[in-house]
């Protein structure tokens, strides 16, 4: 787009209405307002205003990634399904993987994150301590069959990702490398103007190693997550989960499986023989009756409880509802950060209160996801199965927690040797020794950050971006006829030879009634209107935000703006 875009020449048609299927405020604003269009379920086509925040978004995470020293690659989307296949995950991601193949029959697929191939490429490229750190990135398209895509661009099957993966020879050197990232993070999502939040995920409950989100406070967030009001505890209420109260010396357990040294629950499954975790949102196992390891799929490690002494798979079976009965000792209580306590559940909105959540298998040993008792199969009683409720104590200090809703708009992840273990990723240490590489993951949504900007931002008239990210800085109206046409275009000309990125209202036969609400949908900050006073040089210049207006000379309205 031109720094001075004239939307005579823009191709832009709002709407009045809200697309019948849309929920959510952003999905509504980003059609009503010409950003973006449906092309299928989940996936979006972005149009010149939607393209233009996209890229300001990508140019503030490419800055902010350069700045750290990592270094953009771009790999591809189209894979082959063998290194997937190495890493377990093309069984794990199960429905969530677009697969397909070529003329030849080879499987391939559209990658949902690369750490396999990333992994690959550092094998490739790094053979010696002296080539690490090492931290890379791209900004990319991704794919995942989501079970629901909803809420426009916040959800999408096919969605814009700036990945990046740090490799290290030491713990120390990864824990530098995630700090790095974090404090990227920090300032991104700072300069974006997004409201924010970090939490503590999934894989740092468990006790394992560090894995934060970064959440946007708003309504139409899938994710719940559990603040504290008085000290800096804040937890993604997903981290709140089904967890064993490890008795004392049980720990051992690990060692004695044949998995590798921090088995995920995926690894754990296969060991045990239970059907894949991938369709498992959570794993618990029953050994000798007795319910023994529960587990995250795509956690880094699992409480294994007391697995260890129990490793025949057959006398190992997946955890029904019925096994709840009378045991509500086992789905109350909490887990802070310090560690496990009692076991937990996974607290969520969607569940009516009265039901249990199971995820496991029914009776006929059928598994799925988010199985509820009672529709997919009968239970006996009923337990009460919420652990995070608003006002439960804090783990950390007490006090009475608060939830909220929140869209997930980065995840930062110390992964370990996981892939460095499958892909045998050893560079040569110093003393000349082969040293196993550390890695870490880190992950932001470009495109959903869009979506969550549009939520948090806007009111009851449209859109309202930060300067930043906004389309355009000024969104310049010509309300009226030739004469105001004439003044618009040359305030724009003005402001645009000046740096700024203009919008000029210059359309033809457009009453200023309708450019006045398309500009408040459009969402440019500062809207600059050209109107009664055009032949006097004055103009009304006026704040989106808070509505503010004044009447300005055109050389004011200039000086102001630049
Ligand atoms: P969610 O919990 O919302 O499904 P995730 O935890 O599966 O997200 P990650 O694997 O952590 O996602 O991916 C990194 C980032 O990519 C997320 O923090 C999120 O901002 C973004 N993202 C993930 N899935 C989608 C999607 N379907 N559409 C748009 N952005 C997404
Ligand atoms: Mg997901
Ligand atoms: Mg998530
Ligand atoms: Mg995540």
């Amino acid at each position: 787009m031109a720094q001075v875009q004239r939307m005579s020449q823009l191709m832009i048609k709002t709407l009045r209405d809200d697309p019948a299927d849309a929920e959510t405020l952003s999905h509504k604003l980003l059609v009503r307002a010409g950003y973006v269009r449906r092309t299928s379920a989940g996936i979006w086509s972005w149009l010149p205003l939607g393209k233009r925040v996209l890229d300001n978004i990508s140019r503030i995470v490419r800055e902010e990634m350069d700045a750290i020293g990592a270094q953009e690659v771009l790999l591809p989307a189209l894979l082959p399904k063998e290194p997937y296949q190495e890493s377990g995950r093309w069984e794990e991601y199960g429905d969530l993987l677009f697969r397909l193949q070529d003329r030849k029959g080879a499987d391939y697929l559209l990658g949902p994150t690369h750490e396999e191939i990333f992994t690959l490429v550092v094998k490739d490229q790094c053979t010696s301590y002296k080539d690490l750190p090492v931290m890379l990135y791209q900004i990319q398209t991704k794919y995942r069959d989501e079970a629901r895509p909803r809420s426009g661009v916040l959800r999408g099957r096919e969605f814009q990702m700036k990945d990046s993966y740090s490799f290290d020879v030491s713990d120390e050197g990864l824990e530098e490398s995630y700090r790095l990232h974090r404090e990227a993070y920090q300032k991104i999502f700072a300069r974006l103007g997004l409201d924010y939040r970090i939490v503590s995920a999934v894989s740092g409950a468990m006790g394992g190693s560090a894995s934060e989100e970064f959440l946007a406070p708003a309504a139409a967030g899938e994710d719940t997550f559990a603040d504290c009001p008085h000290c800096d505890y804040a937890a993604n209420t997903e981290a709140v989960t089904f967890a064993l109260t490890p008795a004392e010396g049980e720990h051992g357990a690990v060692e004695e499986l044949d998995t590798p040294d921090t088995p995920t629950i995926e690894t754990l499954a296969e060991h045990l023989g239970v059907p894949a975790a991938a369709t498992l949102k959570n794993l618990l196992v029953k050994v000798d009756g007795e319910i023994v390891a529960v587990g995250v799929p795509g956690n880094r490690e699992v409480d294994l409880g007391k697995l260890g002494e129990h490793l025949a798979p057959a006398e190992v079976e997946l955890v029904t509802a019925e096994d709840f009965v009378g045991r509500e000792d086992l789905v109350r209580g909490y887990v802070g950060p310090q560690g496990l306590e009692k076991v937990r559940y996974l607290a969520d909105p969607r569940v009516a209160p009265g039901t249990a959540w199971i995820t496991g298998a029914n009776k006929e040993g059928k598994h799925a996801k988010n199985v509820v008792a009672g529709r997919d199969f009968e239970v006996d009683e009923y337990v009460d199965v919420v652990v995070v409720e608003e006002g439960d104590p804090c783990p950390q200090c007490g006090t009475g927690l608060v939830l909220d809703r929140a869209i997930e708009i980065g995840h930062i992840f110390q992964l370990g040797r996981k892939y460095a273990d499958t892909f045998q990723l050893d560079v040569l240490g110093k003393e000349g020794k082969p040293v196993r590489v550390t890695m870490g993951s880190y992950g932001i949504g470009v495109s959903r950050a869009v979506a969550a900007l549009a939520e948090q931002s806007a009111d009851g008239q449209g859109l309202c971006w930060p300067r930043e990210v906004a389309p355009a800085e000024v969104h310049v109206v010509a309300a009226g006829k030739a004469l105001q046409t004439e003044l618009a275009l040359e305030v724009g000309e003005r402001l645009g030879a000046a740096g700024l990125r203009v919008l000029v209202d210059d359309r033809a036969g457009v009453s200023p009634g309708v450019k006045f609400t398309d500009a408040e949908l459009i969402g440019v900050p500062t809207i600059l209107v050209a109107g009664r006073r055009s032949a006097e040089g004055i103009v009304e210049l006026k704040d989106r935000r808070t509505g503010e207006r004044e009447e300005l000379t055109v050389e004011e309205a200039v000086g102001r703006l630049t």
